[in-house]
């Protein structure tokens, strides 16, 4: 039995910055994740550390808390931060009545602006559409959700955390009336492990009620799921968003060598719905090529999508509804967080942990906007092109991922997923989206004595049926000879058919 303060759930964004929080706090505790880091929500995002714009008339207070947090991440994130700065660029028939307001809240919330001209935006990002009316300038940034998981990590475990992932909390343990600890179960071996708490936090996004009906609460969500789409290469090294109230389609974010644009929002009854639907992937990059009109032409490489865990609202539209976050004291030792945002998961983990802080009678404050994310000193940092100083041994040719930072995260964790390795290096997450690396991972694996050859053919099976779940909906033109080439690959050459 593991014992410790406080019990965490879920390891996305918030349940990592929890994490940290405590660590840097001096207390004791446990982080369950079902599956590996950033596996709801947060890895399934846009990566766009907001500057606030886009919330800057609708919904001001999380503009605020946006920007704010911009501030301080791109202070102790240098390595899971790009500072690209973004544009939001104002199309023929959009409304400048939004624009006014927009430049008028964000002079009132201190978020910078600049106003740009259409030559000086398109010397900026050449591929925007040429017939834009004006751009503003503000400091919106791409951020990588899985090493700002991994980094939070780093410091729950130098200071004694215990972290389980691809461990399911299966029940909660109540002893007269108050929540005393979880069952987790194990994925691999079904084997289940009792951890016992004073607290108990959870951190699930999308998957909030279910726990919180384990302890016999209720929790007020609103499911909304967002359709994305990646594009084979950068069309842009600023964010683009689109000068209008929030709407289907319009935002760009560069992700290191690819773009990711969406989303949509779709009311949703079940947080497991991850389904991308073909009029989904149409509408977004439709409104994408509104804005960069090579969307038109460029070969979409996957889809994917996520479940926005919002406050519970009368209204369907998820637009709609508020980004704040809310923090309910079930009172039986119980704490939910929900709502917010990737953008201001640290100040969620802050308020969280004032929460625990009371609970339990003491004064230590936060510390984690101050100190620097650890850890950062062994990731390499932005642009990509930084990549090139180190070309040797590459496995991961889209992504310049080497067989040495492979081998070195075998080492340090000992993976039982490819996803295992793809989060903490990026392998497999550019343009041929693992179809041409991810058997030499397994290879590596394999040679290091870390897997049995049957475990990495089921393995590599899986990851071909996930794979082909995200491409199939954007399946036409050049990317539909791609695919045929992996096939003939997997089929043809390594006869996955017959295993
Ligand atoms: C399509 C989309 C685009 C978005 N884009 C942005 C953006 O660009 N910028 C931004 O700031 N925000 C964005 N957001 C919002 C942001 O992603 C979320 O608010 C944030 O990531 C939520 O993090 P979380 O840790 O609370 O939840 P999650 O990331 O969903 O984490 C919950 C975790 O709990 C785990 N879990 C669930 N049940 C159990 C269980 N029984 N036992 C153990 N573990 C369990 C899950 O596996 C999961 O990993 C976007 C959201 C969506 C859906």
């Amino acid at each position: 039995m593991i014992v410790k303060d406080v019990i965490i759930i879920g390891g996305g964004s918030t349940g990592c910055g929890i994490a940290r929080d405590l660590a840097l706090r001096g207390v004791s505790h446990c982080l369950i994740e079902k599956n590996d880091f950033a596996a709801g929500a947060t890895g399934a995002c846009h990566g766009l550390l907001h500057s606030g714009g886009r919330y800057v008339v609708s919904d001001p207070a999380a503009a605020a808390e946006c920007i704010a947090e911009n501030r301080i991440l791109r202070k102790i994130g240098r390595k899971c931060v790009e500072r690209t700065d973004g544009l939001f660029i104002r199309l023929p028939g959009d409304s400048k009545k939004y624009r006014d307001a927009f430049l008028k809240s964000c002079e009132r919330l201190g978020i910078e602006t600049e106003v740009l001209s259409p030559t000086r935006a398109l010397e900026l990002v050449p591929s925007l559409n040429p017939a834009l009316e004006e751009a503003v300038r503000v400091p919106d940034c791409s951020i990588d959700p899985f090493r700002l998981c991994m980094l939070n990590i780093v410091t729950s475990q130098a200071r004694g955390g215990e972290i389980l992932t691809h461990h399911e909390v299966i029940d909660i343990i109540k002893e007269r009336g108050r929540c005393v600890g979880v069952r987790a179960r194990e994925k691999l071996s079904s084997s289940i492990k009792e951890i016992r708490g004073k607290a108990i936090v959870n951190a699930t996004g999308a998957w909030a009620q279910r726990i919180a009906r384990l302890s016999g609460s209720s929790l007020p969500m609103t499911l909304s799921k967002g359709s994305l789409v990646v594009t084979n290469h950068r069309l842009s090294n600023m964010v683009i968003n689109r000068l209008r109230p929030p709407s289907d389609g319009d935002i760009i974010v560069p992700n290191e060598a690819v773009c990711l644009a969406g989303t949509t929002s779709v009311a949703v009854d079940d947080p497991d719905n991850m389904d991308v639907t073909a009029g989904e992937v149409e509408i977004v990059a439709r409104e994408a090529a509104s804005m960069v009109p090579e969307f038109e032409r460029v070969r979409l490489i996957r889809t994917y999508a996520g479940v926005r865990p919002l406050l519970h609202a009368a209204s369907e539209d998820g637009r709609q509804i508020s980004r704040n976050f809310q923090i309910i004291d079930h009172t039986n030792g119980l704490f939910s967080i929900i709502g917010g945002k990737l953008s201001t998961y640290r100040l969620m983990a802050e308020k969280l942990c004032d929460a625990i802080m009371k609970e339990f009678g003491l004064k230590t404050a936060c510390a984690t906007a101050e100190k620097p994310l650890e850890g950062q000193e062994e990731l390499r940092g932005y642009p990509l092109s930084k990549r090139l100083e180190s070309l040797k041994d590459i496995v991961c040719e889209c992504e310049l991922v080497s067989r040495s930072e492979v081998e070195r995260v075998i080492q340090r964790i000992n993976p039982k997923h490819i996803g295992d390795i793809q989060h903490r290096t990026r392998l497999g997450m550019g343009p041929c989206q693992g179809g041409f690396c991810t058997y030499r991972a397994l290879g590596i694996m394999q040679e290091t004595g870390k897997m049995p050859p049957e475990e990495s053919m089921h393995i590599l099976k899986e990851f071909l049926q996930r794979r082909f779940k995200g491409v199939r909906p954007a399946l036409w033109g050049d990317q539909l000879r791609e695919e045929q080439l992996i096939e003939y690959i997997y089929l043809g050459i390594l006869s996955m058919e017959s295993h």
